[in-house]
């Protein structure tokens, strides 16, 4: 058995990830500290693999405790999800974003330099591009900082870099997400956002379920089709299927990558109205409001290198992310509790 350590592995994108990583024959092992996620998730997983979840309870920047889980599973490769991720929340309290994201990167990347294990997939995101010149963004674009948050991705992506130029025996794949949405198609599990969400997909399912009463559409005066905002918004589990196609190709042809991982297709804040409305049935009213501070026209992948080197593209549609995102917050209406 080929195990995986999953930091941040009981979050969205992780608990996702553990699923398609179980069905393609991996034993993944999730840490995390649960101060983004709730761990009734686990529970919900063992439920759908038919096996019990592997998991321990910390901090990623607890290095005697992950190298120590490297060691007990002689673990093949990490995913490094564990992360804070809010950007507004970022902008407001920058020294917690680099404390957790850049602090924990540096402490595991020293657990796994101790460990002797020295593969790593790292969940960057498009917000490293910032406002990109043009569109389809190529991974070739400069990086820019567009918030603290983004300043962390950026800087870890360095550190990374950094490690494969200094030690040979490193390798890495930097995968790039642009707007991972939807959830598993069981609808056990899903995105869990704590408090008002900020992201558009998980807001407008609350509405549609009445837990919210309208959408704020963030400005409809952009150089866009319909004025709104543009997204590459990715069905999270593309977005898990991409990580194994990452790890297979890291353990497989033992070379760095640096991969959008997108859809190559741009959606406005209109269509995803649209979509959700007649996935779920109900009602999404809304109000035009306006601009968000920060807030980019459009941005979407040129998913073309992902193709080439990982064999991997999305293949779920919109529809489908609206209904699968439906499905889950209809059948848990409060999220994990
Ligand atoms: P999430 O908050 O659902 O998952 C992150 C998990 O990490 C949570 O379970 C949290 O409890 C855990 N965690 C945080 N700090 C930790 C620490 N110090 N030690 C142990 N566990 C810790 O977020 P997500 O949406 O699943 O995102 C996963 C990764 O992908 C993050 O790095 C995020 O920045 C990145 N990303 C997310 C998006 C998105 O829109 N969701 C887009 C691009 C990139
Ligand atoms: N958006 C919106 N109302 C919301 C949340 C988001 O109109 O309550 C818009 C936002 O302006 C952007 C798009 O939806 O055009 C996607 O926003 P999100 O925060 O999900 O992703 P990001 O902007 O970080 O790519």
């Amino acid at each position: 058995m080929t195990h995986i350590l999953l930091t941040g592995g009981a979050g969205y994108i992780g608990s996702h990830t553990y699923l398609a990583l179980v069905q393609a024959g991996y034993r993944p092992v999730i840490l995390d500290d649960y101060s983004n996620s709730h761990p009734a998730v686990l529970a919900r997983l063992q439920q759908i693999s038919g096996q019990p979840v592997l998991h321990a309870r910390g901090d990623v920047a607890d290095v005697a405790l992950v190298r120590g889980l490297l060691e007990q599973y002689q673990v093949a490769a990490v995913v490094h999800f564990a992360a804070f991720k809010a950007v507004g929340e970022s902008v407001e309290q920058p020294l917690k974003y680099f404390d957790n994201n850049i602090t924990g990167m540096l402490r595991l990347m020293q657990a796994m330099e101790q460990a002797g294990c020295r593969r790593l997939v790292f969940s960057s995101s498009a917000t490293v591009y910032g406002d990109p010149d043009s569109v389809p963004i190529t991974e070739a674009f400069p990086l820019r900082h567009s918030s603290p948050y983004g300043c962390t991705k950026v800087v870890c992506e360095e550190m990374i870099a950094s490690m494969l130029g200094a030690n040979p025996a490193w390798r890495a794949g930097v995968l790039r997400y642009f707007n991972p949405v939807g959830a598993h198609a069981s609808g056990l599990i899903g995105e869990n956002p704590q408090g008002v969400p900020n992201n558009l997909m998980p807001y407008v399912a609350q509405v549609a379920i009445g837990r919210r009463q309208h959408l704020n559409i963030w400005g409809d005066d952009y150089p866009t089709p319909d004025g709104t905002g543009l997204r590459d918004y990715i069905h999270v589990a593309d977005l898990a299927e991409g990580h194994v196609a990452a790890l297979d190709t890291l353990l497989r042809d033992q070379r760095s990558f640096t991969v959008n991982l997108g859809t190559g297709r741009g959606h406005s804040v209109l269509e995803v109205v649209a979509a959700f409305a007649a996935a779920s049935g109900r009602p999404v009213p809304y109000q035009i409001c306006p601009r968000r501070p920060g807030d980019i026209a459009q941005c979407y992948a040129d998913p073309s290198l992902a193709r080439e080197l990982l064999g991997w593209r999305a293949s779920r549609t919109l529809a489908d992310m609206c209904a699968d995102s439906w499905r889950w917050q209809s059948a848990n209406p409060e999220g994990y509790v």
